[in-house]
């Protein structure tokens, strides 16, 4: 077996026993670091499970042996894929997951975990460290890192940062909650004092942040395509007579068929959505304007408009109103992997650990829940925008008359 072979295997047995651990118990310490640790050790990681359990977050904790420096970047890939997968066994919207290496000090892997992956905060490699650039030891780093990512994940101020006096912490065998007296309470209200750069940089991220995923918390109402693109005019216009290709052909007789198709859509949509234009479910504007789209590439194939790109438009599975380069994605949600058409800042913002903003619908007619608009059952969620099929053809397998949907398939 090669060296990249047997640390694979290694590694498999790590997470399985990881993971049947923490069935039973959301707080893992590795046997084999038991024996090393202090009570007052072992108190403060029991503590900061607690905490986090009582936060009614989901989340776990591994306790782990110190890894050798050179293998940081699969140490790294292992536990933020140990992560996802924990998250993607529970139901809930996001989990906390924290590895920490217990030696002297503990170098640590925070992760926040919702239905994009697990995102680390930045810089909280650097947030185990002291000012003086030593790792936290293990009994303050977890405690202070599990609230960091709790208040991550609530959206709330995060905790000032511990500090740590790096001199030797005299006789207490290295246990520096021993030797500063912080099992009487909080450890931030009695250590030295904070190390100011991290947390003015945690709280500006988190800030950005919370400003930046807003756009969860209510309904997609900015970029209105009404407004911005004259819609309602440009229907009256699309709904208009098809010319007959310039250029006869098979391929053109067939495109035409697909425009009157996304014509039909279009006027099936407006009788079942009469106020589509003015509706707080955003979703129809981007489906007409999806169909009207369509349309006008099609009428000016139709025309052999020589400006007419080759290619059908393609819509941002996300956001259908992003254009910009179009490329297949495999987009991870809860247990599965969706194959989607993305535009390349989304992409960019995904690999990046981040998530990108969506187009966010009222869960019901009605209701004030913004939801994804691909967490429903419309026809939208059923074409993702032309991720999984036209939005013609979905409209008119579902609310179409069978006369209309019995025509022809994709052009
Ligand atoms: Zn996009």
């Amino acid at each position: 077996m090669t060296e990249s072979g047997a640390q694979a295997k290694l590694l498999e047995r790590l997470s399985s026993r990881i993971r049947d651990a923490w069935r039973s118990d959301p707080l893992y310490i590795d046997p084999i670091i038991v024996p090393g640790l202090t009570d007052s050790q072992k108190a403060a990681v029991e503590r900061a499970s607690e905490q986090a359990a009582r936060s009614g977050l989901a989340h776990f904790i591994a306790i782990m042996p110190p890894m050798p420096n050179s293998e940081e970047a699969t140490w790294s890939r292992f536990t933020s894929e140990l992560a996802y997968a924990m998250h993607q066994n529970n139901s809930e919207e996001q989990t906390v997951v924290l590895f920490s290496q217990a030696d002297d000090a503990a170098r640590s892997y925070a992760y926040l975990v919702d239905a994009n992956g697990p995102a680390a905060p930045p810089g909280s490699d650097f947030l185990a460290r002291s000012s003086s650039d030593d790792f936290l030891p293990v009994e303050l780093a977890v405690p202070y890192q599990m609230q960091i990512l709790i208040a991550a994940a609530n959206g709330t101020e995060p905790p000032a940062p511990p500090d740590f006096d790096t001199r030797e912490p005299g006789d207490s065998g290295g246990d520096y909650i021993d030797a500063l007296g912080l099992e009487k309470g909080n450890p931030d209200l009695v250590v030295f004092g904070t190390t100011a750069a991290a947390a003015l940089g945690l709280s500006v991220w988190l800030l950005r942040r919370r400003t930046k995923y807003s756009w969860r918390n209510s309904l997609t109402s900015k970029r209105d395509p009404v407004r911005s693109e004259q819609l309602p005019d440009r229907v009256v216009s699309a709904l208009e007579p098809l010319p007959e290709p310039h250029h006869p052909s098979e391929e053109m007789w067939t495109l035409r068929d697909r425009g009157r198709r996304a014509q039909e859509a279009i006027r099936v949509l407006i009788e079942a959505h009469p106020d589509w234009a003015v509706s707080a479910d955003f979703s129809h504007r981007y489906g007409i304007e999806n169909l009207v789209s369509t349309h006008k590439w099609i009428r000016a194939r139709l025309r052999g408009s020589s400006k007419a790109d080759p290619e059908v438009p393609r819509f941002c599975f996300l956001f259908p109103h992003h254009r910009g380069k179009i490329e297949k994605f495999a987009l991870k949600q809860q247990g599965t992997t969706l194959s989607v058409d993305m535009c390349e800042s989304c992409r960019d913002e995904i690999n990046a650990g981040h998530e990108p903003e969506r187009l966010m619908v009222p869960k019901r007619p009605g209701s004030k829940k913004p939801i994804p608009y691909y967490q429903r059952t419309d026809v939208y969620a059923l074409s993702g925008f032309g991720s999984f099929q036209p939005l013609e053809d979905a409209v008119l397998e579902s609310m179409g008359s069978p006369s209309t949907s019995s025509r022809g398939g994709q052009g």
